[in-house]
């Protein structure tokens, strides 16, 4: 096989044990890689009602045909598991030099099952896997943690390692590489802490086996010199996502105190111009020439990395306009291993809940020292940061008192920065992600706003799926950075000529898209598996926030979503996706993308429509 290394690396911590073991080609073709791969090992691996943080649960990282060869944009992998957050499928893709090098050991991923009886370090190198003990690593920050390990072995080794949030099981807890680089929302750094994990270490010398490396060589060379021809690459390099601030406050989609409003009075001080006079650097993904991390000086002094989402959900979505303060909050995120965008909702949801006086913590708006404290109570678990650690779905259920209809979540898995009281088809997309509320999948609010914000038409669910296809099923699948292609018209032509001489096989985009569809049904079963008899179609139903409460100010004051004409929406989505009324794949469905066996199994919790 060519492109794929065709290794996975199956360990089990209760026994110290790696095994590396070949899998079928088929697996690789109809899956590609990435999330493709964490879905499909998933699906066959977990027994349904799994608890996710047991041992039985198994933690993936998962690269794609092109991690490793050095092509622009491709040094990244999945991180995967069973949520502890959602109950289901959850994942994150992560920038990191450890993609690189597992790939260069020799595996396209690992698979991590079991529970090390006292917290150890996992090193892959090549064809050797050691336990090393981690007592002394244990309750280290991410970044401690990662400095002590390159001291330790060698400096191009790949490291991906757990804060003090993943040890004490908060659920939403990453999983950190290189000093801001995270991934895995819905709890993937918590999986790895019930697992006694604390890091993952990397080493790999082999070359990958490409069909044509010389095309191949070739091909990166001309990419790179792509990439640098685009207009717009300069002002990327300058801001990266930094600029959507000031596209979000003027389109009235910039989440403001917990998702209540689209505008913010201080959004001029935490946009990318505002960001420009402070940076002092650019950081980012190995293999990437369009370096999109800004580094800025925080208010600690500290050196912390800037991008849209996070300095929305940590500043405006909770009353914060002093953009070094943002900084240090998004840094302190990262150091203790929470996903910023998780965190940023549930304090908001925090702060709201107690102005409205349905709890007795006081929890004020926009205070910088008081938010501090907050996040370290959530990640270590003290106090009512005990509650919000277990996400704003089930704080929300154990509070009570009408607290769900400010809880900003779909699925369980919080929203992330787009506001969409009058962006239906983005509350669809978000209603309808693989692992709750997510914008990877399919993030069009842009296109929606330029098409039109009011209509719930035809267009824009062949769109979302048009988006879902190709963000979410071929660029995770593939591991490969979506935003030259979406940020800067890179042309997917290139990812084919890539693919080719990786695999030297031809895998046009009708391929890859049947290939998508595959993982995101497969997926889509897996949650339907897991919930059985309890699923129903509200899960697929953005907050009750945006239907209920219109925006108060702003150039969008008064809009709010129409549950009638989204529930239609909901339905042609459903039938354009070949599901039943319920959301379920039907039979044929899965039949056509070649997952009869799927049919099978899923039959047995569910009865499936013909
Ligand atoms: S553009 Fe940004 S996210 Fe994408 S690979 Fe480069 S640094 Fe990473």
């Amino acid at each position: 096989m060519f492109g794929w290394t065709g290794i996975f690396l199956q360990v089990d911590l209760n026994k110290n044990k790696a095994v590396a073991e070949s899998y079928d080609a088929n697996v690789a073709l109809n899956f590609i890689g990435g999330r493709g791969f964490a879905a499909k090992i998933l699906w066959d691996s977990l027994k349904p009602g799994t608890d996710p943080l047991s041992p039985e649960n198994k933690l993936i990282f998962a690269a794609g045909p092109l991690t490793g060869f050095g092509l622009p944009n491709s040094g990244k992998f999945v991180v995967a598991a069973k949520s502890p957050l959602t109950g289901s499928y959850g994942d994150g893709n992560i920038g990191t030099s450890a993609a690189v090098q597992m790939r260069k050991a020799g595996y396209d991923a690992v698979i991590i099952e079991g529970k090390a009886k006292s917290p150890v370090v996992l090193h892959v190198k090549n064809d050797v896997a050691e336990f090393i003990d981690a007592k002394d690593f244990w309750g280290l920050n991410s970044f401690e943690t990662e400095a002590q390990l390159k001291s330790i072995y060698e400096r191009t080794a790949g490291i991906v390692s757990i804060g003090p949030a993943g040890e004490n099981l908060v659920k939403f807890a990453t999983v950190v590489s290189q000093e801001g680089r995270a991934g895995g929302r819905p709890g993937m750094g918590a999986v790895m802490g019930s697992k006694n994990l604390k890091a993952v270490v990397f080493e790999g010398s082999n070359d990958l086996p490409a069909a044509y490396p010389k095309e191949m060589k070739e091909l990166s060379a001309a990419g790179y010199r792509e990439i640098l021809t685009k207009p717009n690459y300069a002002f990327w390099k300058q801001q990266g996502t930094m600029s959507t601030v000031e596209w979000s406050q003027e389109n009235s989609t910039l989440p403001t105190f917990n998702f209540r409003e689209g505008v913010f009075d201080k959004a001029d001080k935490i946009g990318g111009y505002a960001m420009e006079k402070i940076k002092v650097s650019t950081r980012g993904c190995p293999q990437c020439n369009m370096t999109c991390g800004n580094v800025v000086k925080d208010s600690d002094r500290k050196l912390a990395e800037l991008d849209y989402e996070n300095i929305v959900m940590l500043g405006s979505n909770i009353g914060l306009g002093n953009l070094k303060q943002i900084a240090a909050l998004n840094r302190i995120a990262d150091e203790l291993g929470l996903d910023a965008i998780s965190l940023g909702n549930v304090m908001a949801f925090a702060m709201e809940t107690s102005e409205k006086r349905r709890i007795p913590e006081k929890i004020h708006w926009g205070k910088f020292k008081e938010t501090k404290a907050l996040i370290n109570d959530i990640a270590y678990r003290r106090g009512f940061g005990d509650v919000l650690a277990e996400g704003v779905q089930a704080a929300a259920a154990k509070i009570g008192h009408g607290t769900s209809e400010w809880a900003m979540h779909v699925k369980g898995l919080e929203i992330t920065a787009y506001d969409c009281h009058a962006a239906p088809a983005m509350a669809l997309s978000y209603a309808t992600s693989s692992i709750g509320a997510h914008h990877k999948d399919a993030w069009l609010i842009s296109w929606e706003v330029q098409v039109g914000r009011n209509s719930y038409s035809e267009a824009k669910i062949d769109k979302l799926i048009e988006l879902q296809r190709l963000r979410g099923g071929i660029f995770e699948s593939l591991v490969s950075c979506r935003f030259p292609h979406v940020e800067l018209g890179f042309e997917l032509e290139w990812y084919t000529k890539y693919l080719h001489a990786a695999t030297g096989r031809e895998m046009p985009f009708n391929t890859l898209n049947y290939a998508a569809d595959k993982t995101l049904n497969l997926i889509r079963a897996f949650w339907i598996r897991e919930y059985g008899n309890n699923w129903t179609k509200n899960m697929d139903v953005p907050p009750v926030r945006w239907f209920k409460e219109p925006l108060t100010e702003g150039p969008m004051k008064g809009a709010k979503l129409d549950s009638v004409k989204f529930d239609v929406m909901l339905n042609k989505y459903y039938k354009k996706r070949g599901w039943d009324e319920r959301g379920i794949p039907t039979k044929t469905t899965l039949k056509k993308l070649g997952l009869s066996d799927v049919a099978k199994e899923l039959g047995k919790c569910v009865n499936l429509s013909e």
